[in-house]
């Protein structure tokens, strides 16, 4: 059982860094489900559902067939299938276990924080709130991935090709496309250090630390495996009570004084327990045991602790001090982003869009941006803006926080306004020739008019803010130190739950603008209204102020 629980592991594992590292960052991303193994998290499909009063058809049901399965054959999920507990079960072997003393032992009423912390997150949700932060192992592994691996593969990456590029060019120019072609950084790298930190090292003391006392998925799937069939069962012929399969479990559930005692609920299915001796015990299929102590330790103080946990901490995610912040407007969320209470209550913070975004603009928000944010993905157009011919973060996010979009309707769903400092702008400050806000707007959203400035009459950029969709690739280019002279903001965003973004007349005209306002030429004088430096109709007031 254990050889095939390890090649089981290893091959989910593998199967997980193929599709985050190759697959759903290649153009067959558009046409491959390639988030599928995230879809598997019972517990964030749960919460999202509630959080969101709302089904995500795929993740909804690959979460109640993963609960089905737990319910007739146990905690399969966390032995077999996930990432974090294969990751976990490496550093248990060959870093912590030299560390480890065998006299160490963690505190029995450990176990029951992850209940209470489940309790606490199911609370939240009823209540219209989803905090992903430790709720999913699926989600710490891709987040992990995203802002500590990803950057550190991609230096090597970018290296390694720069190095043997010359070799066999059409090989190396195939494999370079899985690669990032810049490297990409992230904020919260300290903040993910300490949480990898928080979810490993417990290995120290006890062996699946996390997995035994933390994790909520592993106390949720541990409530659904109370009944299994898939049980543990101890051959009393040759059973002589040495109690060994009880100091070596590495969650606890079997009982030290009478060994034919399981806790169902704990177990993970590891196999350890069963390989010690010869038959002295084994995994069977077994009638549920409806009576007996095979539950989860909890008494009614947990329950009351987990309830006043979630209740005390609603005001922390409601508190609209600190969520409607919003970066000084600036708090910018992808193309397709659902409204902003739905995606809040659907994003689980994975980061895989934040992985897959090329322009590395798609950037974690911290607690600046509101705890209930945390790891939510926002646009940083200063370090990358959102390309025209892109809407991966829509295709990969596996909750559906961000829809899928068709490139033709991307152009339409409005992420932001951008806006001229005048103060900055080197046309209309110092009167110096710089057109390349204009050159790189794919939407063709700025012209540049003579207007007096204070420096006399000159080419200048104004922005029509019905073309711009807010892309901020602008931003990015503009070549003033520090902020931008032209700076996105996220007012005009245009966010749907479903349908289109623009009724297919108001397509029509905004493709029709887009494409006269291309060929209009920079000295246009006809559009200037007179001396006022005021600009003439057709311009809204805050593009030029
Ligand atoms: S659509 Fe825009 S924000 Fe999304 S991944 Fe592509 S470039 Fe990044
Ligand atoms: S929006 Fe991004 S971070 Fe949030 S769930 Fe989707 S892919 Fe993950």
């Amino acid at each position: 059982m254990r050889t095939f629980r390890v090649i089981s592991q290893i091959f989910f594992f593998l199967s997980f860094l193929f599709l985050f590292f190759f697959l759903n960052r290649n153009p067959a991303a558009y046409r491959w489900d390639s988030e599928i193994l995230l879809w598997a998290n019972p517990l964030t499909g749960l919460l999202t559902t509630i959080a969101s009063r709302s089904f995500y058809v795929p993740i909804a049901v690959t979460a109640a067939a993963i609960m089905i399965l737990t319910a007739l054959f146990g905690r399969f999920f966390c032995g077999f299938f996930c990432p974090l507990g294969s990751i976990i079960d490496f550093l248990d072997k060959f870093i912590f276990e030299k560390m480890r003393s065998a006299g160490r032992r963690i505190p029995g009423f450990f176990r029951r924080i992850k209940y209470v912390l489940l309790i606490v997150l199911i609370v939240l949700a009823m209540f219209g709130s989803f905090f992903p932060l430790i709720a999913d192992p699926l989600t710490i592994t891709t987040r992990f991935l995203t802002v500590l691996v990803n950057p550190v593969l991609s230096v090597f990456g970018v290296d390694l090709l720069n190095l043997t590029g010359w070799i066999w060019p059409p090989v190396v120019e195939r494999i370079s496309g899985f690669f990032s072609s810049a490297v990409p950084l992230y904020y919260g790298v300290i903040l993910t250090v300490i949480l990898l930190l928080l979810v490993t090292a417990g290995g120290f003391w006890q062996k699946r630390f996390w997995c035994a006392n933390i994790c909520p998925t592993g106390a949720f799937l541990g409530l659904l495996s109370r009944f299994t069939f898939f049980r543990r069962a101890v051959n009393a012929a040759k059973c002589n009570s040495c109690s060994r399969c009880a100091a070596v479990c590495p969650t606890g559930t079997i009982d030290k004084k009478n060994v034919s005692g399981t806790d169902v609920s704990e177990c993970i299915e590891c196999g350890v327990c069963v390989e010690l001796k010869d038959g002295c015990s084994s995994f069977q299929l077994l009638r549920p045991q409806f009576t007996g102590g095979s539950g989860p330790d909890l008494q009614r103080r947990h329950l009351l602790a987990g309830v006043a946990g979630g209740v005390l901490m609603l005001p922390v995610f409601r508190a609209t001090a600190i969520n409607k912040r919003d970066d000084h407007g600036r708090l910018i969320r992808p193309p397709g982003a659902l409204p902003e209470e739905k995606f809040l209550a659907r994003c689980s913070g994975c980061g895989e869009c934040m992985k897959v975004c090329p322009t590395n603009g798609l950037q974690p928000c911290m607690f600046t941006d509101g705890f209930s944010r945390l790891y939510t993905p926002k646009l940083v157009p200063r370090i990358g803006g959102c390309e025209e011919k892109c809407s991966l973060c829509g295709n990969v996010c596996p909750n559906g926080a961000i829809r899928k979009l068709p490139l033709e309707e991307k152009q339409f769903a409005k992420i932001g306004t951008a806006v001229i400092d005048r103060h900055k702008c080197l046309a209309w400050a110092q009167n110096r020739e710089c057109l390349v806000c204009d050159e790189v707007c794919p939407y063709n959203a700025i012209e540049f008019r003579m207007v007096d400035t204070v420096k006399g009459r000159f080419k200048v950029p104004v922005v029509f803010e019905d073309l711009c969709a807010g892309c901020g690739l602008c931003e990015q280019n503009c070549p003033i130190f520090d902020q931008a002279a032209i700076v996105v903001y996220k007012f005009g965003e245009n966010r749907r739950e479903s349908g289109e973004y623009a009724s297919v007349w108001q397509k029509e005209v905004i493709r029709e603008r887009r494409r006269k306002s291309d060929s209009v030429h920079l000295d246009n004088e006809l559009d200037y209204a007179g001396e006022s430096g005021e600009v003439s109709e057709g311009f809204s007031d805050g593009f030029i102020e």
